[in-house]
């Protein structure tokens, strides 16, 4: 198998054989050759129904031509240069139509980039040293959000990785979600918070679903004590619909960070919100932010193509969204575990209900997982290597892949 040896190569030139950690599959992870549509082709001369979607970025799939004409059209042109271009305000102009509460954008390079620089600015702006997360949420692998709860409903966070000192844990606290009480507590508790960041559903852990009027509490609680609320939109965003989960809901955040969708499979990352706290940013304020290649044009134009394609065909939400409940009804009535789907989002876990938030969600069987997820790529079908990962569709699946998946899901299930 031509994967087996490239990643024996790899695995003495890269740490862990990889570039990403979650890449590092056992006993070798396959090596992808191209994608087009739904379908990838690997380095073994597989073509796999892919739901895995560059971990969400892909919502129009593989190579989609809309996507590469933009590109192409701007390779044309030159794909860096270090000034303004018009596509950055293009872009803010969209983001801005698009995303309930956001009047100004700063364009970044990466969704870890655009989480960092809204949590230093929501510090700035409040004159607040601690931010409090989701217990299980993923916001990037920066320092202040690579942190773990500790045991307990409301706590302070230990380092989630070597090399972070405790001392940066200690600015960073944790309420699980789904719970307004502890939220309340928590803030009532310690006046020294400047932002509540979140993912509105939770997409780094499987999907988890907000109960009812979850997100309409935190957004009351955050408010009534001068608490920033972030949305860290950056799986959400265009992917439950143009407007993201905070639209989905009717919640405007007062900052929101976006990634994945937003560059059309190049990468990027962008936040926004209130002009006046967005007006603390460098050079219009004190809080530094810059890099050399934020704001490119070659990510912005594919962007830019994605995000006019899904404004002009917003049915295809409509239809994503019936071809998860395809799969879901597929399920055999033998299966135990938990369906979970939003819009073009789902997940089977391995545990008798869906989740609430991060705890509940580790209940999961994670070995019956390894299993179904080995047998699901024998059949054909790549789905995130982890049960903790959400899979995705995208518009550009056709009727015998979801045939497929759904399939799988029918057969492949104990
Ligand atoms: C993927 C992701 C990030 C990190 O984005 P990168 O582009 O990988 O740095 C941050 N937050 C959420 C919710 C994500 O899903």
């Amino acid at each position: 198998m031509r994967s087996e040896a490239l990643f024996k190569k790899a695995e003495k030139l890269l740490p862990g054989g990889v570039s990403s950690p979650v890449r590092a599959i056992k006993p070798y992870p396959f090596y992808t050759k191209s994608g087009k549509g739904g379908r990838i082709i690997t380095e073994d001369d597989r073509e796999l129904i892919d739901c895995c979607l560059g971990y969400g970025p892909l919502i129009l799939g593989h190579a989609h031509d809309t996507i590469k004409d933009a590109i192409q059209k701007q390779l044309d042109r030159g794909w860096l240069y270090g000034t303004p271009a018009e596509q950055e305000i293009e872009m803010a102009e969209r983001i801005i139509r698009d995303q309930p509460g956001v009047e100004m954008v700063r364009c970044v390079s990466s969704g870890s980039e655009a989480t960092m620089a809204a949590i230093r600015l929501a510090r700035g702006f409040t004159q607040k040293k601690k931010i409090l997360k989701i217990e299980g949420g993923f916001h990037g692998a920066h320092d202040s959000v690579l942190i773990k709860a500790g045991s307990g409903a409301t706590t302070l966070g230990i380092p989630d990785s070597a090399g972070i000192p405790v001392g940066v844990a200690e600015f960073t606290r944790q309420v699980p979600y789904n719970n307004p009480e502890a939220l309340d507590q928590i803030l009532s508790d310690d006046p020294d918070i400047a932002a509540f960041i979140l993912e509105p559903v939770m997409g780094n852990i499987g999907p988890i679903l907000p109960e009812e009027n979850y997100l309409k509490d935190v957004r009351a609680i955050t408010q009534e004590h001068g608490v920033l609320l972030i949305f860290d939109e950056v799986i959400t965003g265009y992917r439950l619909g143009i407007g993201g989960a905070a639209q989905e809901y009717g919640i405007t955040p007062d900052l929101t960070t976006l990634g994945k969708i937003i560059g059309g499979g190049l990468p990027i990352g962008a936040f926004g919100g209130r002009k006046d706290i967005m007006e603390m940013i460098a050079p219009a304020g004190p809080v530094y932010q810059a890099g050399t290649f934020s704001g490119n044009p070659l990510s912005l134009a594919a962007g830019i193509a994605t995000i006019d394609y899904l404004n002009a065909h917003r049915e295809e939400y409509h239809r994503a969204e019936e071809r998860t409940r395809v799969i879901e009804e597929s399920l055999p009535s033998s299966a135990e575990g938990s369906f979970v789907r939003t819009q073009s989002i789902f997940k089977y876990f391995f545990r008798s209900d869906p989740p609430s938030n991060y705890t509940e969600a580790k209940e999961s069987d994670t070995n019956a997982f390894g299993v179904f997820w080995k047998a699901a790529l024998q059949n054909g079908v790549f789905l995130p290597p982890a049960q903790y990962e959400s899979n995705f569709l995208s518009f550009a699946h056709t009727d015998e892949d979801i045939e497929t998946i759904a399939g799988v899901y029918h057969s492949c299930l104990p």
